[in-house]
């Protein structure tokens, strides 16, 4: 052993050399990790996906979050599909979002301050039907969905989505598409005033929340709330890595500066393989400058406990950007995507991810194949570990 170690030490010069002069050309060994959200599989064959798949590889993307429903059969013919094209696959499936009544009843819906139910009066939009995490047949009924995808030979592991409360605030680039002025959290999207969760916070801390005059106040109000998002996620974890699988989240970014103050997740205390922060800057009316600073807030919330990937989100036609008004038709530019996986590296993600792949325009993939072959000082502190 010692006489292999002499012999490494004595060709390490010439090994150092070797990497720098490919460090100068574009080489898949100094690839940042991209990742992709992708939806389907809709009508698609299996030699459809294939060709999609081998494309989305040939381009640069090292592993899917797919969103293909809650049936492991589907997981299983189209995981398949993306393990031969060498594809990392992800079962994306929505977590706190349900539309099952039938499964789940009226009961476990989440509650806002004006006492309305999120299947009843979903805020925003229609589909906004928030489970309770604070309900024990909330988390049996998820453990079962994710632990049934999680037994899939081909699935790495589970995606979270969704694994929140509803927005309390909405991102400043929202306000505008629902009339909204959001300068403080207002009762009716406020969650979740159901019975459970009142009597619980009134037996942990002895304030009873209905009688308090302004919510928004309690500290203890806001963190009882992020805890059981906290409880809920640490639960499933256990769940699907005793299947031997990893578990990830899509969450929102900071977590300090948005994720905890809107949405209650304070992600940096879950027990994940890792997380994708949403970094999705016009939402938050933001350039992509914005993307660098939430980053390095992002990294050093982590520590470097687990990696996490900045999501970017993709402008589907560039040429019509300056007319649009509505933030889900807006996103980075080609010339701006550039910049935004520059921003994210340099201030410690660990890769990015793409919102998504099916939005790109040839601009684009030009734009991220120039961008991601590269050797980021991050990257050579990691490799230099
Ligand atoms: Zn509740």
């Amino acid at each position: 052993m010692i006489g292999e170690y002499s012999q490494l030490m004595k060709y390490l010069p010439t090994l150092f050399t070797i990497v720098l002069l490919f460090s100068c050309s574009q080489s898949p060994e100094h690839k940042i990790p991209v990742y992709g959200w992708l939806n389907g599989p809709g009508m698609a064959t299996d030699k459809e996906l294939s060709n999609a798949f081998t494309f989305l590889k040939k381009r640069g993307i090292d592993g899917l979050m797919y969103n293909g429903g809650q049936a492991p059969q589907t997981y299983v013919r189209v995981g398949k599909i993306a393990k031969n094209a060498g594809l990392e696959f992800y079962a994306w499936i929505p977590t706190l979002i349900q539309g099952n009544i039938q499964k789940l009843g009226f009961e476990l819906y989440a509650i806002n301050g004006k006492g309305e139910s999120a299947f009843e009066n979903p805020p925003y939009v229609n589909y906004y039907k928030f489970l309770c995490p604070n309900r024990e047949e909330v988390y049996k009924f998820l453990a079962e969905l994710y632990g049934a995808v999680a037994d899939v030979p081909h699935v790495d592991g589970i995606h979270l989505d969704y694994i929140r409360f509803p927005d309390v605030i909405l991102g400043r680039g929202l306000w505008d598409k629902y009339g909204l002025v959001m300068d403080r959290e207002y009762p009716e999207y406020d969650y979740c005033y159901c019975e459970k969760c009142i009597n619980d916070f009134k037996e942990k801390t002895g304030i009873d929340i209905n009688t308090v005059e302004d919510p928004s106040q309690i500290q203890e109000w806001k963190q009882f709330r992020c805890d059981l998002i906290t409880r809920l996620v640490n639960r499933l974890a256990k769940v699907v890595h005793s299947k031997g699988k990893k578990i990830n989240a899509a969450v929102f970014p900071g977590p300090g500066s948005v994720a905890t103050r809107t949405v209650r997740q304070e992600w940096d205390k879950w027990d994940l393989d890792a997380v994708f922060p949403m970094n999705y800057n016009d939402f938050y009316a933001e350039g992509p400058e914005w993307i660098g600073e939430v980053t390095k807030e992002e990294a050093a919330a982590l520590g470097g406990r687990f990696p996490f990937y900045s999501g970017l989100f993709i402008c589907p036609h560039p040429e019509r950007k300056s007319r649009e008004k509505d933030p889900e038709n807006l996103g980075l530019l080609p010339e701006e995507l550039a910049t935004a996986i520059r921003l994210s590296m340099e201030n410690g993600a660990t890769g990015i991810c793409l919102f998504t792949p099916g939005r790109m325009t040839r601009g684009h993939w030009e734009a991220l194949e120039k961008a991601i072959y590269i050797e980021t000082e991050e990257m050579l502190r990691r490799e230099n570990k």
